[in-house]
């Protein structure tokens, strides 16, 4: 490739990190295809980025673009080259270097590159996750390559994110981007569909919870989700690993010191931990619990128990991630309401 060529593309960098923009690394990968030069494409995303700028604004989120942008370029120094394909959304081109081993080698070393990055007053953790496909290996069409490289990508986001994935066509092919489980985050199918089941007049309000627990279960990366109210645990929903387990109620007052103002209490979260000594961390480590989410189901003053989900497994720690949270205080907050309804009805 000639200095002509990179001067080019160099000609007008991405305006926020001075690095390739979408179209002249994307220009650089379908060069490769032109010439018949082997080559990996690599997608990177940033973990929980929104966080970031929900946390700290987004004049801090885009200080972090630029410092990731910094790293990732010496990361890919003398192998390749990294453009930004926009948002916090990042693409590699590695020419030559196709094989698995070489490959696995190089995106462990940018998974590694990931950090701790400590500003005055906070600290805030970045990890990727990283799809990537080979030409021509999987295919010889730009177009492909991006989205076996997104298939692979969204994988590793299911898997739980701060991983990469070499596409495999035995593997990944299956892999549909847009999955059901994706539509359900999608806040305005989600809100309708949770509405709809709890607010269905044909059916008591007691079956109505009964379908929601059992509609949002399924879609959460969680073991147990159930209502306890004065009575203790009713409609609970189990992961179908995890259905001979016994969970022992918290009970509404046990809860109801540790929650926010919002009536949310959750341990073990993207955000980080807070509740460590208290005495309903350790009642749900005595459970086996190792990540907790509970919202007080409440409205207008009058509470009516909690929705409560617990992931128990300890090896592989998992957490919660942000749209989970969303996803249960939704489904908390109309349930409250269809229970508040309810009781004037009585
Ligand atoms: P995930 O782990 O699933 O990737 O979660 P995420 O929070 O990183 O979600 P996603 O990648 O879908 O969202 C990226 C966010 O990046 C959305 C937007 O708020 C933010 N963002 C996009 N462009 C910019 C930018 O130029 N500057 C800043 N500060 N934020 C940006
Ligand atoms: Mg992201």
């Amino acid at each position: 490739m000639t200095n002509e060529f990179f001067e080019q593309l160099h000609a007008d960098p991405d305006e926020l990190t001075r690095i390739f923009r979408r179209d002249a690394i994307m220009f650089y990968a379908e060069h490769l295809i032109e010439q018949n030069v082997p080559f990996t494409f690599a997608i990177l995303d940033i973990d929980n980025f929104k966080l970031v700028n929900d946390n700290y604004g987004h004049q801090m989120g885009d200080e972090v673009l630029k410092i990731v942008a910094k790293s990732l370029q010496k990361e890919t120094d003398g192998k390749g080259f990294v453009g930004r394909y926009g948002g916090d959304e990042f693409i590699f081109v590695f020419p030559y270097l196709v094989d698995y081993d070489t490959v696995w080698k190089i995106l462990f070393r940018v998974l590694k590159s990931g950090t701790r990055l400590e500003f005055s007053e906070s600290s805030i953790n970045i990890s990727y996750t990283m799809g990537c496909s080979r030409f021509p290996e999987n295919t010889t069409n730009i177009d492909e390559l991006f989205t076996l490289a997104d298939k692979a990508l969204y994988r590793g986001k299911v898997k739980g994110r701060n991983c990469f994935i070499i596409y495999l066509p035995e593997k990944h092919a299956n892999i549909a981007l847009q999955t059901f489980r994706e539509k359900v985050y999608s806040p305005i199918h989600l809100h309708a569909k949770i509405f709809n089941i709890l607010t269905n007049e044909k059916r008591s309000v007691d079956e109505n919870i009964k379908q929601a627990i059992d509609f949002v279960g399924p879609y959460l990366l969680i073991d147990h989700l159930c209502i306890e109210d004065k009575d203790g645990l009713r409609h609970e929903y189990f992961q179908p690993l995890f259905k001979d387990r016994v969970y022992a109620p918290f009970g509404v007052e046990s809860v109801v010191e540790y929650v926010s103002d919002n009536g949310v209490f959750y341990e073990n979260t993207v955000i980080g931990s807070k509740h460590l000594e208290s005495k309903l961390y350790k009642s749900f480590v005595e459970q086996g619990i190792y990540a907790e989410f509970i919202c007080i189901l409440r409205a207008y003053g009058k509470v009516f128990g909690i929705l409560r989900a617990d992931m128990v497994s300890v090896d592989t720690g998992r957490i919660w991630q942000n749209e989970d949270l969303v996803l249960l205080e939704n489904l908390a907050n109309i349930m409250s309401m269809a229970l508040y309804i309810d009781s004037l009805k009585k």
